[in-house]
């Protein structure tokens, strides 16, 4: 089902000027805290400003967010700064409130993302409205579903539609909170050229250390716009104090960015364009003929009654490639994953070959 899509078209913003900005803090916490943060943020010229109502918590007993109180908040930073507003909705009630107090942008978060039925009931609760909806991955790396989400609204007439990447769930927190897999908004961008795409390096990096390189990653990449969370004192935060920014952090992460061109394909690059595809095709070659011995051992061990995996060589490889590929300038973890993935797969052909 193909996506029915127009421009967001938000009033008062130029979508020709990338990233589209939005900023403001995880929750709405009390008036004072929002007024103070969107009049911050408002003079660094952000125009659009984002707060949390309604909070999902993984365990119950923490902050769930102010609720409806907090919309009259947002609706004060309207009228007197003259910013667009935007929360998530989680449930019809939600975005049943949201649109009665005039919301401009609402969001849809992870966690609802993965659940089809939270989708649909948020869907048909907007049946004859027309509001943007950022619709945002959800927490598992699944595009599928993703684009699942993202068919339900529109099905529903919401044609002004975009998305968010946050990253995806993991146990693996070293680096982030939730990992970037750059590949699947790529992957989307791929399939649905015309979708915006909005990158939250707040809940990719779950600390504010690494929101800049995030937000050029994104910006190197393409997307067209930022979602920050900023706080006008983000180590009091009620909630996901550790990745927020003061307003003036966030301005100058902002001033810092290098925004390039999508430019025009040059001789130049069309001939190193040319070069990267004859790699591949010799990647390719390589990677088939590993695959033939790689079957040929597999009869071997058949012949032999040996189990296919053997751990030692195994982690003999791994080492050894990591190792080279570092001395020819290339991460070692990227080697890893780069030999876990041909270990997978020849594993795969070897056990086919010892069950024919
Ligand atoms: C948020 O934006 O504060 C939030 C809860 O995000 P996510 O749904 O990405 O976890
Ligand atoms: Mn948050």
């Amino acid at each position: 089902m193909e996506l029915d899509l127009l421009p967001l078209n938000l009033p008062g913003i130029d979508m020709t000027t990338r990233p589209l900005t939005i900023a403001g803090p995880c929750s709405a916490e009390t008036e004072e805290q929002v007024m103070t943060t969107a009049t911050q943020l408002a003079s660094k010229g952000i125009k659009i400003f984002r707060a949390g109502i309604w909070k999902p918590r993984t365990k119950p007993g923490g902050f769930e967010g102010v609720g409806e109180p907090g919309l009259k908040w947002l609706q004060r930073v309207q009228k007197q700064l003259g910013m667009l507003v935007t929360t998530e909705v989680a449930t019809a009630a939600h975005v049943k409130a949201a649109l009665e107090h005039g919301i401009d942008i609402l969001w849809i978060g992870a966690r609802t993302v993965a659940n089809p039925f939270a989708m649909q009931e948020i869907a048909d609760a907007l049946v004859g409205h027309d509001v943007p909806v950022l619709v945002k991955n959800p927490i598992n790396p699944d595009l599928e579903l993703w684009i699942g989400g993202l068919q339900r609204i529109n099905g529903a007439g919401i044609k002004r539609l975009g998305v968010i990447h946050r990253g995806f769930s993991s146990c693996d927190r070293k680096i982030y909170r939730n990992l970037p897999m750059w590949h699947i908004p790529i992957e989307l961008r791929r399939r649905i050229p015309n979708l915006p795409i909005i990158c939250d390096p707040s809940h990719i990096s779950g600390r504010r250390e690494i929101i800049a390189p995030l937000c050029q990653q994104a910006m190197d990449l393409n997307f067209d716009g930022l979602i920050i969370e900023s706080h006008c004192c983000p180590d009091c935060a009620w909630s996901d104090a550790a990745q927020q920014v003061t307003p003036d952090v966030l301005d100058f992460i902002l001033s810092k960015l290098v925004i390039r061109s999508v430019g025009e394909t040059t001789e130049s690059l069309t001939e190193l364009r040319r070069l990267i595809d004859e790699c591949d095709n010799n990647l390719i070659e390589i990677l088939a003929k590993r695959m033939r011995v790689s079957r040929e051992i597999g009869q071997y061990k058949k012949l032999h009654d040996m189990t296919v995996v053997q751990t030692t060589r195994y982690s003999e490889i791994l080492d050894k490639r990591g190792a080279q590929g570092c001395m020819c300038g290339m991460d070692s973890m990227f080697m890893k994953k780069i030999f876990e993935a041909i270990h997978e797969e020849s594993v795969r052909q070897q056990v086919e070959e010892i069950n024919k």
